[in-house]
């Protein structure tokens, strides 16, 4: 089976490049991959599998096998792509002028079209169903793959366990990482408006000064990260944006505070945001202003399921030798795949994209980023044989 899959995914590669560079010359935003949507239904189409939409610009499909329902394992792609203008001088640059593939969903969507073909192909030889998810929206709040769950990606048939991959331009292509128990992170967007009572700088005492009150609060919440959490789980919290727009000899009447906060535990996340706001404004009352204290909350923490991690691991080990698979460290992004990792067993994984002898080397969200394409024959080969390999448990 793997060296049939391999042959495939070889003897396929040129048509998964093409489907890539199609994607990335098209790149829509999140939550309007409408054309995204009907290339990857055509595709699926051409193979002879039935996508269904879900999720406005999101489609599913099966592809059975003897015994369909036996066991069955979902893929997950994501379609969406950014609002960066590409840098790259490329043939399949995008023709979308400030929408870029910058994460590397074009090469997920095009990775998971190869494996429909591939196991379509071989949908005789292996017992149980695999089940193609096309998600919307990863980029966007609240995450396209919080709206698939909503309507019924995991149901009819509900999956029992799920693969996703992402690019990496971290590690070099033809290496895979993986990572057992927490990954990568929760995500919550933190907006503080702090009220003061503005004046003159040099009469501070006729006002509140709100500048004062911010920069007590942004050191003292370091403190609930150093204080309160459990020191074995990973947090971040971080203020990018601090708007106090009075003048040198001006205090002015509030202060606007953006941040993040991050976390690999659903208990502790809950705890913290709590203490962040009761802080925030406590301080804000005890120096004789206001705090209002508004969370967006993001995607959960991701956990790959350990059993299902290690047995991924070691089929990619058979796939691509011990060599080319590596461990992952905890990152503290975040990914909605975590969502599904809350609902079925999954595992999620990347996909080596570097090449430095090509100067492929940026980081995602950069107008600079691209990946060396061999990596696709690798990303539809792998992920079909992950596939199949848990289907035969
Ligand atoms: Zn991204
Ligand atoms: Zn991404």
């Amino acid at each position: 089976m793997k060296d049939k899959i391999k042959q495939l995914a070889n003897d396929l590669a040129g048509e998964f490049v093409a489907n890539r560079r199609h994607l990335h010359q098209n790149p829509e935003l999140s939550y309007e991959e409408f054309k995204t949507q009907q290339y990857v239904a055509a595709r699926l189409k051409e193979i002879g599998i039935t996508p269904t939409e879900i999720a406005n610009t999101g489609l599913v499909a099966t592809i059975e096998g003897n015994n369909p329902s036996s066991k069955i394992v979902a893929l997950r792609a994501d379609m969406d792509a950014l609002p960066i203008v590409e840098a790259n001088d490329v043939p399949y640059k995008s023709l979308n002028q400030g929408v870029m593939h910058a994460c590397g969903h074009d090469v997920h969507t095009a990775s998971l079209l190869g494996v429909s073909k591939i196991l379509y192909n071989l949908r005789n030889e292996f017992d149980g169903t695999v089940k193609l998810v096309f998600q919307p929206a990863e980029e966007k709040a609240p995450g396209g793959a919080s709206v698939m769950i909503a309507e019924g990606a995991l149901l009819n048939p509900a999956p029992s366990k799920m693969l996703g991959q992402h690019v990496a331009p971290n590690i070099p292509v033809g290496k895979i990482g993986f990572r057992e128990g927490m990954y990568m992170a929760s995500a919550d967007e933190l907006y503080f408006t702090v009220k003061g009572k503005g004046g003159h700088g040099a009469m501070p005492e006729l006002g509140i000064d709100p500048v004062l009150i911010t920069s007590h609060i942004i050191v003292a919440l370091q403190q609930i990260i150093s204080r309160n959490r459990n020191p074995r789980y990973p947090s971040v919290l971080t203020f990018g944006k601090v708007i106090a727009n009075g003048a040198t000899n001006v205090i002015p009447n509030e202060v606007y505070v953006e941040g993040t906060f991050r976390a690999m535990d659903e208990v502790w996340r809950a705890d913290a945001l709590a203490r962040i706001k009761k802080m925030a404004e406590g301080i804000a009352e005890s120096m004789g202003g206001t705090c209002e204290v508004f969370i967006q909350k993001g995607y959960p923490f991701l956990k790959n399921e350990p059993e299902l991690t290690r047995r991924m691991k070691g089929a990619a080990v058979e796939y691509m030798g011990e060599e080319n698979v590596i461990d992952l460290d905890i990152w503290l992004a975040a990914e909605d795949f975590a969502y599904y990792t809350h609902h079925v067993d999954s595992c999620f994984y990347r996909l080596g994209t570097r090449n430095e002898e090509k100067g492929i080397i940026s980081g995602v969200h950069t107008p600079t980023f691209d990946i060396d394409e061999s990596a696709l024959e690798i990303g539809a080969g792998l992920m079909s044989w992950l596939a199949v390999s848990e289907l035969a448990l």
